[in-house]
């Protein structure tokens, strides 16, 4: 289940966090996850710590980083990565969104956590299978992992043109009547329900699938969305994490 802590203001799936899982899908309220300082001060001035703080530099592609600390300082950021996985304790894997999908990704069996970011570009390069069969390289099962789905557009306002339509349609024709709908004359996609999919293909269980219920640009008090902000002033990207102890 998705739960909204008042606190923290940051919703966390419950299949993920317990005492030793801490993640989160960051709200507008905690601030704009472009500026590092606002990723500080929410660890910060919650009293959260941490040994090292890691910051991909999103460019829509599906390239997926296996972390393992190179340097002593507390932050370490990594070049052109979608998806960063690790074994590491007191690592905190992060990523920024507004519109595209936040998936969080942890085996606790095997003790893996992962975080990766897809829009539209990594989902139809499966970008949520990739992770998942990288998780299993460096030693997860599908049986034991959990995936958390965060906050992305939903169906509602995801509208598509036709060269966008025919390209998902061609990768994922036996998906169309799901995800897939035809709104006032255009054709809406289900970004959010596409990666849910994806995941059960790749053996993911039903159980541990947590679906986010949400739509970021219909809900502008606690989201950030690109389609509605454009780069206007109001613009900013909500920052998701995972950490383990
Ligand atoms: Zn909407």
């Amino acid at each position: 289940m998705i739960k909204y802590d008042d606190n923290l203001k940051i919703f966390s799936s419950s299949l993920i966090n317990d005492n030793s899982f801490f993640s989160g899908f960051g709200t507008k309220l905690v601030g704009d996850g472009r500026k590092l300082e606002n990723i500080l001060n929410f660890f910060s001035s919650n009293n959260l710590t941490y040994k090292k703080l890691v910051i991909p530099e999103q460019i829509h592609s599906v390239n997926i980083e296996v972390f393992e600390s190179k340097i002593k300082e507390n932050l370490e950021k990594i070049s052109e990565t979608d998806g960063v996985i690790t074994k590491e304790p007191g690592v905190v894997l992060t990523v920024v969104t507004a519109d595209c999908s936040p998936i969080i990704f942890s085996d606790k069996k095997n003790s893996i956590i992962g975080i990766s970011h897809q829009g539209w570009r990594g989902s139809v390069k499966r970008m949520v299978q990739k992770m998942v069969k990288k998780m299993i390289e460096v030693g997860g099962n599908s049986e034991s992992i959990k995936v958390a789905i965060g906050p992305s557009i939903g169906e509602c306002c995801y509208n598509i043109d036709e060269e966008r339509y025919y390209e998902f349609r061609e990768e994922f024709d036996g998906y169309s009547d799901k995800i897939f709908h035809l709104r006032g004359g255009k054709r809406h996609l289900n970004l959010a329900l596409l990666n849910y999919l994806l995941l059960l293909e790749k053996g993911i269980k039903k159980e541990n699938i947590d679906y986010f219920p949400f739509c970021t640009k219909c809900d502008k008090n606690r989201f950030f969305s690109f389609r509605r902000d454009k780069k206007g002033k109001q613009y900013g990207e909500m920052f998701s994490f995972i950490m383990k102890s």
